[in-house]
């Protein structure tokens, strides 16, 4: 198998492979932008662009010992980290279990490159996955002039760890890199890394892609059927891993999907007559795990903000294009007021950042579901408004 294509990112791709020709490519990089835009894609081609052996201003050629090894991701010098599950164990024996654990997602992402970007799963990179990369940055390069780490979701360094001990370890590797390593670092939420790690390395923004493009690249490498394809890509906002995690996989709802209509079924059980919804809802939650809300709310959010359009006679403009006329009819029944959905948003926002800190998930969730009642639902409707 060999990595899928990279789309996009043009004018960025050009800038770095004319630095490479005048040697002035970064030697630690971070790649910042919306998640499933392409950042790790990108990570790799920039691997391959500085290991092939005949590169050009307009990029690696792809077809030389180098270039393929990097395209099947079996390149000795390419080393590439992303978050895992946390294995059990501690000292070596975890730090062992952790490479054995990346070996196994490296052979999932030779097998299946193209995944979508999302998953319930929690994950982190942990100190002693740091740990890993010191020690073989130290070691020689086996092909290559230098070894290149590609870590991917660069902000699950810390919050795992509750210490920053993991990024200060990375830190030292990103001041002084041995030999002439490459660190290249992704993060969809840059905010969240350490100033000392942003600070230390040259940012690059990948901006979304037109949704065109996302469409044809569904249909082309996915089979996707052109109104699908179209569907998925503009929920997308422009993102091909997000995208592919909205397609059907099999019998199975796309997994945005689904949290896209688990968001839907919670702003309907505000807006219900009766109250009972909302518990109904919010059990249908973990008790712990609240990190996995943040995508949730996000979507409830859309919704919210779709509502306030199709109430301020602005419906053309809805998110969720494909829910417009359930988008009307609840308009028309519940007769929402734009300032009470613009506050209902800001009750949303606050729950999402609950969901960051360690809170149970189904107080959050009924917690929410209470709150926008009160915001939305008039005493005529049975609500309480206080
Ligand atoms: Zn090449």
């Amino acid at each position: 198998m060999s990595l899928h294509q990279l789309v996009g990112h043009g004018d960025i791709r050009a800038a770095l492979a004319r630095a490479n020709m005048r040697s002035s490519l970064p030697s630690a990089l971070l790649i910042h932008g919306p998640r499933g835009v392409g950042k790790q894609r990108l990570a790799l081609w920039i691997a391959q662009l500085v290991m092939c052996e005949h590169p050009t201003d307009e990029g690696p050629c792809s077809a030389c010992t180098a270039c393929r090894m990097t395209l099947a991701v079996e390149h000795p010098d390419l080393h590439w980290y992303f978050p895992v599950p946390r294995p059990k164990g501690a000292g070596q024996r975890l730090v062992d279990a952790l490479e054995e654990a990346r070996g196994q997602g490296l052979l999932e992402r030779r097998n299946t490159p193209l995944r979508p970007s999302y998953t319930e799963e929690l994950r982190g990179l942990y100190l002693g996955t740091v740990q890993n990369i010191r020690r073989r940055a130290h070691l020689r390069p086996t092909m290559a002039e230098g070894q290149v780490f590609v870590i991917g979701d660069a902000e699950l360094l810390i919050p795992q760890e509750s210490s920053p001990e993991a990024a200060n370890a990375l830190l030292k590797l990103l001041e002084e890199p041995p030999g002439a390593a490459r660190f290249i670092l992704t993060s969809s939420e840059s905010g969240r890394l350490l100033p000392t790690i942003r600070s230390r390395t040259i940012p690059l923004h990948l901006s979304s892609l037109p949704t065109g493009q996302v469409a044809t690249f569904l249909q082309e490498h996915r089979g996707a059927a052109a109104d699908v394809a179209t569907w998925a890509a503009k929920l997308s906002q422009g993102s091909i891993g997000r995208a592919l995690a909205f397609l059907p996989d099999g019998d199975e709802m796309g997994q945005l999907e689904a949290l896209r209509r688990k968001a839907f079924s919670l702003v309907s059980a505000a807006l219900a007559e009766g109250p009972t919804g909302g518990y109904t809802a919010a059990l249908a939650f973990p008790a712990s795990g609240a990190r996995g809300l943040v995508d949730l709310f996000a979507f409830m959010e859309e919704w919210l903000r779709d509502l306030g359009a199709v109430a301020a006679g602005a419906g053309q403009s809805v998110f969720n294009e494909d829910a417009r006329p359930k988008l009307d009819e609840i308009v028309s029944r519940t007769g929402l007021r734009a300032p009470d959905i613009a506050l209902a948003m800001s009750q949303v926002e606050e729950a999402r950042q609950l969901a960051l800190g360690n809170v149970n998930p189904q107080l959050i969730v009924s917690g929410l579901v209470r709150r926008l009642r009160k915001t939305l639902v008039p005493k005529r409707m049975g609500g309480v408004r206080t």
